[in-house]
């Protein structure tokens, strides 16, 4: 291994991002006449569909990452270094580490995206879900929600604790609203003494008409349907306007609606890593709205050819101008490519051009519910949810702990247990300091503050829609 790696005549790609996409790239140079190193902030692979699983203490971190280190062992051509790229000099072909530089001959660049919050300040308010770090910290919250509720002989503000807000229903907020849901009205409910857990209120947002809306509406419907079964409130077309303290603000019509709620997780938006910034800086290359990189195709920069951009953080149109959606298997197809790609153009051996194969769109809703769309197959209901099981388990193989993960998900499936369901780092939270009654004081004081401001920017909202409305009716006349 070391000699391969030490042939400074050997083609070098730099890989930037374990994820799905870099992670594709490098198995498939496994045996091309390169060497390789593949750089990450950390040092592992996530199973990103199944972190709301970690999110709801369904799974254990590990139980869906797996370290790249051993992923990539059997590959000799390839290093892997953890470290965070934070610079990229295109005419000395070089990145740039916190401490280092690597020069590369190739470069892939497979970083993803990050929340999207409209510039909006509300992350700490808000978290998404992205990173295992992010599922940690809303088990934290969704879990010390249920504990300071069991604590809390204030009806409203008991209320406030087992309310749970999510803003976006996409794949992602569709699939944690379910599990919230089952976790709230099935899991926890012979666990507490003092409160009954499925008197939770799981409220999703949405701003668009319908939920899932990559779906045909009549899966959107039937998606939405389960979730109503499970006990989520759904509220599409409604724009979330504020959040402050534990009030959610959002528009609904002509209406300034308000939700308190103490635990407000955002599944709403998503925006290119910062890297795409640092390489439109160096390269002049163009970003599109949501800052992904939009590259040719072969997914290189048309001035910096032995540049690629891939995954998430790319935009891609195909020979009909579709814009290649942010899924997994977009990114691994999208690896595998420019992986091949590398190596004929090592080998001066042509290669046809990228040609998506769409599996198609599936999103899980609770335990035995699903929806599927594969263009030639529809799916709803226990079908669907056993094809999505099916998928996720085949892509799993490539896990080490393939078998823990089908076993505990067996056993969660028949017991309805969440086993890890854990609070790792209460005193970082001052608020489960319930029993202090300074903790109290400041929580009403800051309530009744926020209810002030946002019923005061409601009437100014409402005063000036009805100016706006006399302008256009004076108009109209
Ligand atoms: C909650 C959730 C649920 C999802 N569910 C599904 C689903 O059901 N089906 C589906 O197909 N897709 C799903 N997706 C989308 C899918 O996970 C992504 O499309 C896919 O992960 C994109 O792969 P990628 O390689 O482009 O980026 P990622 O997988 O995000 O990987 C990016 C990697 O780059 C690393 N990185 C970032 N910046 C740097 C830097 N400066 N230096 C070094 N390393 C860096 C990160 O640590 C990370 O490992 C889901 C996503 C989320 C968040």
């Amino acid at each position: 291994m070391v000699n391969q790696l030490n042939n400074k005549d050997l083609h070098h790609v730099v890989i930037v991002g374990g994820g799905f996409g870099g992670l594709y790239a490098a198995q498939k140079l496994a045996n091309a006449p390169v060497k390789v190193t593949l750089i990450d902030k950390r040092n592992f692979h996530v199973f990103q569909p199944l972190l709301y699983q970690v999110a709801t203490g369904g799974l254990s971190p590990a139980d869906i990452s797996s370290p790249l280190r051993s992923l990539l062992s059997k590959n000799k051509n390839t290093e892997v270094l953890m470290g965070e790229v934070m610079d990229i000099d295109p005419d000395q072909q070089t990145v740039q580490l916190r401490y280092r530089e690597i020069k590369y001959d190739s470069l892939i660049l497979a970083t993803g995206v990050t929340h999207q919050y409209f510039g909006n300040d509300w992350e700490g308010k808000a978290p998404g879900l992205k990173t295992i770090e992010n599922a940690l910290e809303i088990r934290r919250r969704v879990f010390i929600a249920f504990e300071a509720a069991e604590k809390e002989p204030n009806p409203q503000r008991r209320k406030d604790w087992l309310t749970f807000v999510l803003v976006g229903a996409g794949p992602a907020g569709v699939e944690l609203a379910g599990a919230l849901a089952e976790l709230a009205h099935g899991t926890l409910k012979e666990d507490f003494r003092n409160i009954d857990t499925s008197q939770a209120e799981i409220i999703l947002l949405q701003s668009p008409d319908r939920i899932l809306p990559v779906y045909p509406p009549h899966l959107s419907a039937k998606a939405q349907k389960s979730l109503e079964k499970l006990g989520v409130t759904v509220k599409t077309g409604v724009r979330v306007t504020d959040i402050r303290g534990q009030i959610v603000t959002y528009r609904e019509g002509n209406q300034l609606e308000q939700i308190q709620a103490r635990t407000i997780l955002w599944t709403a938006g998503m925006k290119a890593s910062p890297i795409a910034n640092i390489l439109a800086e160096r390269t002049d290359a163009q970003l599109d709205k949501a800052g992904r990189v939009i590259v040719e195709p072969h997914f290189n920069l048309a001035k910096y050819p032995n540049i690629f951009v891939i995954g998430d953080l790319a935009h891609y149109e195909d020979q009909e101008g579709n814009l290649l959606p942010g899924i997994a298997p977009v990114a691994m197809q999208e690896g595998e490519y420019v992986a091949r790609y590398i190596r004929n153009g090592i080998q001066h051996r042509p290669l046809s051009p990228f040609k998506y194969v769409d599996w198609g769109n599936l999103a899980v809703i609770g335990k035995h519910q699903a929806v599927v769309d594969m263009g030639w197959l529809k799916l709803s209901g226990f079908m669907a949810w056993f094809v999505w099981l099916f998928i996720h388990v085949f892509y799993l193989l490539e896990f080490d702990n393939k078998l823990i993960v089908m076993i505990q998900w067996a056993w969660s499936y028949f017991t309805e247990s969440k086993g890890a369901r854990l609070i790792t780092t209460p005193g970082k939270d001052p608020e489960i300091r319930l029993e202090d009654d300074h903790e109290t004081v400041i929580y009403q004081a800051s309530l009744q503050q926020d209810l002030q401001k946002v019923a005061s920017e409601v009437a100014i909202v409402n005063s000036q829609k009805g100016s706006e409305d006399n302008v256009s009716n004076l108009s109209s006349t």
